[in-house]
């Protein structure tokens, strides 16, 4: 669907009486106005208004003229768990021109970049949600207060218990189209996982937004909370986006990362090895995008949670069907990079994880043998005479090594107020001191009588 009559004739179909006008800000938070169909044309040549500085961080002041986000028609979808409401994703702008720190303008202008080269990125993603319950004295819990076993993964008891909850949000899944193809009780107690089918980079983006809202107001109805948190609990498996990646080519959709005679022998073509090479060499950075949080740190390099594993990558290291490394290849014609984690926003991520890539392509780096090993047993001294790097340990950490790249600082851009890596590593750096400021329960018990 690309013409406003198309879509007028679709909304009139579906039965759908109002409009969510829908972007995000640099947390991904889901912003939007509720816009009545009768004033759909209005919506479509206008935009909707809103005042950026108030929305969260899109680098806008109080003295700003109003961002007016216009609607991409062809992300309309009808919402089936509120079905005379319909979504559209917008394109932020101001005083008509794409407003560069709008995410969803970052990633375009990322793919535009990459159309040049003749080539599109395909996406999948691994969304993993915990639901919860959150107490009166602020504390969460698991939402069913049976699911306590320390190997809940997979097990059929914990998905019939939530079995209502799952197939809900499978219907509703494929009846936006997205194909569902799996649904899984995670390995943590309350973790879920509902998969669906890989898109062009920019709709699995879109339908990250949609997804996500659904499982807050699904989880809402239930008195619950769905969290996409990456460490709601430190003794149990975090919340992760690992994100499946491909090109193709932009004339004739060919997919470039199948490769029949791979000596190595995971099935990738010598383009997908550098572009592998690309995102293990702006590894430090990257993780600055992909895992944006505080928290995101707690479920990256650290020791087992309760089930034994944490399925989180310590290491910058790639290889085959082995979920230890920062980037799996489970089977030929795609990689998965684990890195990302449930706090990233989609349309940033996909736009760094994209430059780094091309990056590698650029300068036909060599990734080098695939690892083989348990990277989550192995010791550290092993690690470091291999010459493994270890991802980096804190939100300051990643900010640093960020600003620092280069290539990741093109790919994100500029605008009037500089460099939008510089204005993420601020609002970041900000973000981690209104944490650390707090004087925790873990200090008070480690310092308390310390001295
Ligand atoms: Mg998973």
């Amino acid at each position: 669907m690309t013409t406003s009559e198309e879509l007028k004739a679709k909304i009139f179909e579906d039965g759908v009486e109002f409009i969510y006008a829908m972007f995000v800000e640099m947390h991904g938070k889901p912003c939007a106005k509720l816009v009545p169909v009768t004033a759909i044309d209005n919506l479509l040549e206008e935009g909707a208004g809103f005042a950026g500085f108030a929305a969260g961080p899109l680098s806008q002041t109080a003295a700003d003229p109003d961002i007016l986000a216009i609607p991409d028609i062809s992300s309309y979808v009808q919402l089936p768990w509120q079905p005379n409401v319909a979504a559209m994703q917008c394109d932020p702008t101001v005083e008509g021109e794409d407003w560069p720190y709008a995410p969803r303008i970052i990633l375009k202008r990322a793919l535009a970049s990459a159309a040049e080269q003749n080539l599109v990125l395909k996406a999948g993603a691994e969304v993993e949600y915990s639901l919860l319950r959150r107490d009166e004295d602020g504390s969460i819990r698991v939402a069913d207060e049976r699911d306590v076993s320390s190997t809940p993964c997979y097990d059929a008891r914990g998905l019939t218990a939530a079995l209502d909850h799952l197939t809900t949000v499978s219907n509703h899944m494929d009846a936006m189209g997205w194909g569902n193809y799996a649904n899984d009780h995670e390995d943590a107690n309350g973790q879920f996982e509902q998969n669906f089918q890989y898109a062009d980079a920019l709709t699995t983006c879109d339908r990250l937004i949609v997804l996500r809202l659904m499982l807050h107001t699904l989880a809402r109805r239930q008195g619950l909370y769905a969290t996409f948190m990456p460490k709601p609990f430190a003794d149990k498996t975090g919340n992760g986006l690992h994100t499946h990646l491909s090109l193709w080519t932009a004339d004739s959709d060919e997919p470039l990362f199948h490769g029949d005679d791979d000596q190595r022998g995971l099935g990738l073509s010598e383009m997908a090895y550098h572009f592998t090479g690309g995102i293990l060499n702006h590894a430090q950075g990257l993780t600055g995008i992909v895992c944006p949080t505080v928290n995101s740190f707690k479920r990256i390099g650290v020791g087992p949670p309760d089930s034994g594993a944490t399925w989180a990558p310590s290491y910058v290291a790639y290889g085959g069907n082995n979920r230890t490394q920062m980037i799996r290849v489970p089977d030929g014609g795609r990689i998965e990079v684990r890195v990302p984690d449930g706090s990233a926003n989609p349309y940033l991520a996909l736009a760094a994880m994209l430059a780094a890539g091309l990056d590698g392509i650029r300068k036909a780096v060599d990734p080098g043998e695939p690892n083989v090993d348990n990277l989550f047993t192995l010791s550290l001294d092993e690690i470091d005479a291999r010459g493994i790097n270890a991802l980096p340990p804190t939100l300051l950490h990643a900010m640093d090594a960020l600003e620092a790249d280069d290539v990741l600082r093109s790919a994100m851009g500029t605008g009037r107020d500089g460099d939008y890596v510089d204005y993420f590593a601020k609002v970041k750096r900000a973000e981690h001191r209104s944490i650390t400021d707090r004087v925790s329960p873990a200090e008070i018990d480690a310092y308390l009588s310390l001295m």
